[in-house]
Parts: structure tokens; sequence; C-alpha cells
């Protein structure tokens, strides 16, 4: 069973693909954290982020993997653990350039589906189900309002003890937002075949669960 959830910034994506695939017992694939780990690599070799060919590069010899340990999912990159190091504010803020290339886009998707197995996989991320995975069984689009996603965010931050500023996180996700929806490559759209799911008013529990009726409904379960 492959499993693809697509949307903006925050929305919950990766909360929610990650307990759904451990319910169900199948692989979960942060897509994200692959266009992360890409930015983080160029920043850290100081390459020029305009230089497509040079990214491309990066991105095809790239060796990345993820384990799963007791504090969650751990991203490694060349050997090296960059789990944190991937999720910096400078790395946010050039993440989308990075993954706007059509060429980089080509590396990682191929990556992705490398990833997809018999045994079934939950994918997160912008273009799951119009691109790596159009066959997907259950495609889920999932939105919530700016404010709401930002508000969340910043609750996330000021419980881990870090230093937070809700206007700041707001315009950061609404300018990601706008240039991974107005890119030529792969923008962030709904797949025709997608399911909306709104979770503005909805606990992650909630979101599960529908997902899970939703697998019921198709007899995917
Ligand atoms: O999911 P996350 O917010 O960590 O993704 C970081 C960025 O990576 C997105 O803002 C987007 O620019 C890019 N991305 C993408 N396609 C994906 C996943 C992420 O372009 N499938």
């Amino acid at each position: 069973m492959n499993i693809a959830i697509d949307g903006p910034a925050s929305s919950g994506k990766s909360t929610v693909a990650k307990l759904l695939a451990k319910d169900l017992g199948i692989t979960y694939l942060d897509t994200g954290a692959m266009y992360r780990a890409i930015t983080y690599l160029a920043l850290s070799k100081k390459v020029d982020l305009k230089d497509e060919t040079k990214l491309q590069q990066l991105a095809k010899s790239a060796d990345i993997k993820f384990m799963t340990s007791d504090d969650g999912q751990k991203v490694f990159l060349n050997g090296l653990d960059v789990t944190q190091q991937i999720r910096t504010e400078v790395v946010s803020q050039n993440v989308s350039l990075v993954s706007s290339y059509k060429s980089v886009r080509e590396e990682l998707v191929r990556k992705q589906q490398a990833f997809i197995t018999k045994g079934g996989i939950v994918m997160d991320g912008r273009d799951i189900g119009t691109v790596v995975m159009p066959n997907a069984d259950l495609k889920i689009f999932m939105v919530a309002s700016v404010e709401i996603r930002a508000k969340r965010r910043h609750l996330e931050n000021l419980e881990r003890g870090f230093k937070s500023d809700y206007e700041a996180i707001k315009e950061q996700i609404a300018t990601r937002d706008e240039y991974d929806q107005n890119r030529a490559n792969s923008p962030l759209t709904k797949a025709d075949d997608a399911i909306l799911l709104d979770s503005s008013h909805m606990t992650v529990p909630e979101v599960v669960a529908e997902i899970k009726k939703l697998l019921v409904t198709k007899k995917l379960v």
C-alpha cells in the first residue's frame, strides 16, 4: 500500500505520515528532508545556489539514509548525522530555491522512487501524488490556514525551549508556500485524484483516524 501526503509547509504532514506508517507497519519517507539535506550540503560547501549543474552533481552523488531511533527518525548525509542541521533557519530559507531546479528534482525523485518496495510506504512532500507516486493507492492533500500552521510551529518551538517569533514564522511559511506553488518544475499542487483534508481544526489523532477511515473505504486495510 502506497500513500502520498502532500501539502504546504508545516501543515502537519510529517507528524501524520509518521504515525500512520507506524500504525500500518510500513516505511515512512520524509522527502522534504532530502531537499533540506542537499541545501545543507551546498551551503556547507559554499556552492553558489544559482549553479544548477553543481547542485545537480551534489544531489546525484549524495548518499541520504534514514534511520529510526528512540527519539524519532534520523537523517544521515554521506555518513554523517545531519538531523538537526537540516532544520536550521538558513536551510529553511534556501531550500525552496534549491528544490526549484528541474535537474535537482530529477535526481531526488529517482532516489525517492527507489524507496518504493512491495512492503508499502507513506511519503510526504509537495509532488508525491503528482510526480513521485502518481499511482499511489491513496493521495491526501493536507492544508491548514497559514495562521494556524505558524501558531503550531511557534508553540512547538516554545515547548522545545527555543526562541520563537510568531510573526517571523508566519512570514517565512507564507514565503516558502508562495515559492513552492509558483515554481515551474513540479509546483506544489493537489493531484486531481487527491483527497483534500483541512486540518485547521483537527488534532493529529483526528487526522490520522480520518485517513484510516479513507483506507477502509477504499478497502486498502
Ligand atoms: O517538507 P519540508 O517543509 O521539510 O520541505 C522543505 C522544502 O523542500 C519545501 O519547502 C519545498 O521547497 C521542498 N520540497 C519539494 N518537494 C518535496 C518535498 C519538499 O520541493 N517533495
